[in-house]
């Protein structure tokens, strides 16, 4: 057997979640390595936006100016429309994103302060002694605290025997794409959500909001991927909006599309993690979000701070080993992956079931404020 360098933290994934707990566990003094397949974080379809307490997490992380595109505006209003009528929400603290370009920021970040290897890894092994991880060259580590942060890949799921999601649970598909006016000049508003002008099962919502100087348009669905409707957004999403959301002609004015067009479907799981003793899930790896919920940053955001605050006991005690259980039952975890979890059912639910019992839910939910947005 080769001989493995030691670590105090190996982070494999240096996607959005990673690199912020490889950038932490740096700051803090430990020696840590990161892993990720890819050099550069490609350009897929994740969360295009940040909520306030997103925002408000990167900045106790001291990491809110890597946010790209750095002059994305602050959006201080979003207009609900819901069929013909419209509210204004205040917001603070609200804010398009590039995902990839954030991530890529981060990572260049974090390669200031800690090793990052680009490659393939062969073996993840969990013992009680430590992880080993084991690159395709036959290089080895042993890290007192590995952070698993790969989004849920095909590879980590075999090498941790974790169990894949089980299938009929909950799942959403979202469609993205950017638009700009018809004619020239800007919209009239710079961000709005639009919900159905009538019951449409399966169709939840549409988010318009400025990412840099263009607008993105995300909408959520539980549709299948397969399914006509979700085909049929994808291939003219315009004539989607007009047909599903036709008060947005009036309010706003036609609109052009100025992308092609993503579709992504997700679906719920909750990794059990019960046999690992010392590697940890962080992010997606751990949960999965639905995009209509707009809470994987804030899960991810969470898990970086909560993990943060674990690390320093493996800086004061050169053999102690984390309780993983005070990371997965932290409080503020629990409470922020129940929510993610409960959000989920509830706008699949109000998307899909028409019955008065559930009529009556809505309205209660409404009247408390508490709707989804
Ligand atoms: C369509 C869509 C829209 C969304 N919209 C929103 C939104 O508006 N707001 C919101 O809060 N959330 C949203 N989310 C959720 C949010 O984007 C995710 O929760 C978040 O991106 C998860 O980050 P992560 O770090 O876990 O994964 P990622 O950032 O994807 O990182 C995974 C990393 O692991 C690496 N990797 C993969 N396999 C391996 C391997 N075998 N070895 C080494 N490295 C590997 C990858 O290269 C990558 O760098 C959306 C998600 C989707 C799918």
């Amino acid at each position: 057997m080769v001989n493995a360098t030691s670590l105090d933290v190996a982070v494999v994934g240096a996607g959005f979640v990673g690199s912020l707990v490889a950038i932490k566990a740096a700051e803090l003094g430990l020696s840590v390595r990161a892993f990720d397949l890819q050099a550069e974080y490609p350009p897929r379809f994740r969360a295009e936006k940040l909520e306030t307490d997103q925002y408000e997490g990167l900045e106790r992380l001291g990491l809110i100016d890597l946010v790209e595109p750095r002059g994305s505006p602050l959006v201080d209003q979003v207009v609900v429309f819901r069929g013909k009528t419209r509210k204004v929400v205040r917001c603070t603290k609200h804010r398009g994103m590039d995902y990839q370009a954030t991530v890529n920021r981060l990572r260049a970040h974090l390669k200031t302060l800690a090793p990052l290897s680009i490659g393939p890894i062969s073996k993840v092994e969990d013992t009680r002694q430590g992880t080993r991880i084991t690159d395709a060259e036959g290089d080895a580590w042993t890290a007192r605290l590995a952070v698993t942060a790969t989004g849920a890949s095909a590879f980590m799921r075999n090498a941790l025997a974790l169990k894949p999601p089980a299938p009929g649970t909950m799942i959403s598909t979202s469609i993205g794409f950017f638009v700009r006016p018809e004619t020239s000049g800007d919209f009239c508003m710079e961000a709005f959500n639009a919900y159905p002008s009538r019951f449409v099962p399966g169709l939840q919502y549409a988010t318009f909001f400025p990412v840099g100087n263009e607008t993105r348009v995300n909408v959520f669905t539980c549709w299948p991927p397969a399914g006509s409707e979700a085909r049929a957004f994808r291939r003219d999403p315009i004539a989607s909006l007009r047909r599903y959301f036709p008060v947005l002609d009036d309010a706003v004015g036609p609109m052009a599309l100025s992308s092609t067009p993503q579709l992504v479907t997700t679906e719920y799981y909750r990794q059990n993690t019960d046999h690992l003793t010392s590697t940890v899930l962080v992010g997606d790896e751990y949960q999965s979000v639905s995009p209509a919920t707009g809470m994987g940053i804030s899960k991810c955001v969470t898990d970086a701070e909560v993990l943060t605050g674990l690390l320093p006991q493996l800086v004061k005690d050169p053999s102690a080993r984390l309780d993983l259980s005070a990371f997965y039952n932290d409080p503020r975890k629990q409470v922020v992956d129940e929510k993610a979890h409960s959000s989920w059912a509830w706008s699949n639910n109000v998307s899909t079931d028409r019955s008065m019992g559930m009529r009556f839910k809505i309205a209660k939910q409404s009247l408390k404020g508490m709707l989804v947005q």
